[in-house]
């Protein structure tokens, strides 16, 4: 027996099988009991949310021998009733020549919809109500519009439209207003995920609950493509669904690389995050897949962030904006690998911080007290220094404490000959520092070309040895970029 696919099988029978709308199954229940039904429906939503399963169901429940009989006695009908897929009418429906269906998009023309509802006129060969049922209603010609718009005015006895959409705003406001509008919503990954086990449990198939899961996530709230889906991983499975089958039918990335790109980043561990993306690339995905399926995983993570009330989402939604970023710079570009390389290497790179720059060996000052002493000594000199002493104020200025040891305070000159000019006056200086200190102070005068400017005599620790380091950072690693 040929292959009979999933979509087929997994259509629903009766009203209670149409899953995610139920808002509309109960109308539609409370109708057709009520015997209150319209000639004509618009079915609106997006394309696999069950509109054309919905107008067939109803189309079948119009002739079906037990809703008449139920209506006739008044008696209400349950929606595993409707329709009942036993008697004559039912068993008939799938080769009526009552019931019409045609496709708007490849019958779009005036003549073609007029020879399809020519028969709308002629009373039905066995049926009780004769059908039409109109796919992508929005993409028929003005003409064709208006033949449909006047049978659905004044319609012949007996006949009922079913005309469905994805486009609303496309339908003219002619028919809108003249139809009974039901609106489809997109099916929760939460629903469509456990009917797939329900059904994949009814055919003997075996399939994983990730499997299922992430097949209705990717279905995308189309109970259609979660079922193609399904039925393209059943064809490549053995004997189970697994999330490994899904992953590899469907050409995706699977979890597991995923979180490895994610927590390599979150390490802040570049080698890992290239080996991860490198292995993402050799099982042949494109780089915009891997973006948009690390977008839709760090989304899941976040709303499980929220599940569980926690409030730190900065670095999450930061990850998921160069993501995004990097998607829009890909198109296009001619380089999307090379793309998402850089914005996750970027996304990886060690923290540099401004304020604490990462210290290395050789530039991390030791807070020094005796330092501090001398610079002390030395600024209290310069302050005692008068108005007279304006020549050597000026040479004393350009002078950095270096050591202070003993009572030996070691002064550095950038220059040799500040330095000179300098100990030409240094007695006085020595003999000011000695009153300031209260001690006998002996100065040593160096000349380093290396040294820092004299701005940083004034900074005590940790502010002096934070701009040093900031000041050697930055020589040192003006090549490095600095995260924004
Ligand atoms: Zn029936």
């Amino acid at each position: 027996m040929a292959y009979e696919a999933l979509y087929t099988r997994g259509r629903p029978k009766t009203l209670s099988q149409l899953i995610g709308q139920e808002h509309i199954s109960n109308a539609l229940a409370r109708a057709i009991s009520s015997n209150r039904l319209s000639h004509a429906y618009l079915l609106v939503g997006t394309r696999g949310t069950g509109k054309t399963s919905t107008a067939r169901l109803l189309a079948k429940a119009m002739n079906c021998d037990k809703v008449h009989d139920a209506q006739l006695s008044g008696h209400p009908l349950e929606k595993k009733e409707i329709p009942c897929n036993k008697c004559e009418s039912c068993k008939m429906f799938d080769s009526s020549p009552d019931n019409v269906e045609f496709d708007a998009a490849s019958n779009r023309s005036v003549e073609d919809v007029t020879r399809l509802l020519s028969t709308a006129y002629l009373a039905p060969l066995r049926a009780r109500v004769k059908t039409f049922i109109i796919d992508e209603v929005h993409m028929l010609s003005f003409e064709a519009v208006n033949s449909i718009l006047k049978l659905i005015e004044e319609p012949p006895p007996n006949v009922a439209f079913f005309l469905a959409t994805t486009e609303l705003n496309k339908v003219p406001m002619t028919i809108r207003s003249r139809c009974q509008v039901l609106n489809f919503r997109l099916i929760p990954q939460a629903i469509i995920a456990p009917y797939l086990s329900t059904l994949a449990r009814r055919l003997n198939v075996g399939l994983q609950e990730e499997a299922a899961k992430k097949i209705a996530r990717l279905a995308e709230g189309s109970m259609r493509d979660a079922l193609t889906y399904l039925d393209q991983c059943y064809a490549m499975a053995d004997n189970e669904i697994t999330l490994d089958n899904v992953n590899d039918t469907l050409g995706l990335i699977s979890d597991e690389n995923l979180d490895d790109i994610i927590s390599a980043v979150k390490a802040k561990d570049r080698a890992a995050a290239a080996q991860a993306v490198t292995r993402a690339f050799s099982s042949g995905l494109s780089a915009n897949l891997i973006a948009e399926s690390l977008i839709t995983r760090l989304r899941d993570i976040e709303f499980d962030m929220i599940d569980n009330d926690e409030k730190n989402f900065a670095e999450l939604d930061n990850f998921i904006d160069a993501l995004r970023k990097a998607v829009s710079e890909m198109y296009g570009s001619g380089i999307p690998d090379i793309i998402l390389e850089m914005t996750l290497m970027k996304l990886a790179a060690p923290v540099q911080n401004f304020i604490m720059p990462t210290p290395t060996a050789q530039i991390v000052a030791k807070p020094n007290e005796n330092l501090d002493a001398g610079r002390k000594i030395f600024y209290d000199t310069l302050n005692s220094l008068s108005e007279n002493d304006a020549g050597i104020k000026t040479f004393a200025n350009k002078a950095v404490v270096t050591k202070f040891e003993g009572d030996t305070l070691t002064l550095a000159f950038k220059s040799a000959s500040t330095a000179d000019m300098f100990k030409r006056s240094q007695a006085e200086f020595k003999e000011l520092a000695a009153q300031s200190a209260k001690r006998p102070i002996k100065l040593s005068v160096v000349i380093d070309s290396s040294l820092p400017p004299p701005v940083l005599n004034k900074m005590t620790e940790p502010a002096r040895s934070n701009l040093v380091n900031a000041m050697e950072f930055f020589r040192a690693n003006d090549v490095m970029e600095i995260n924004d």
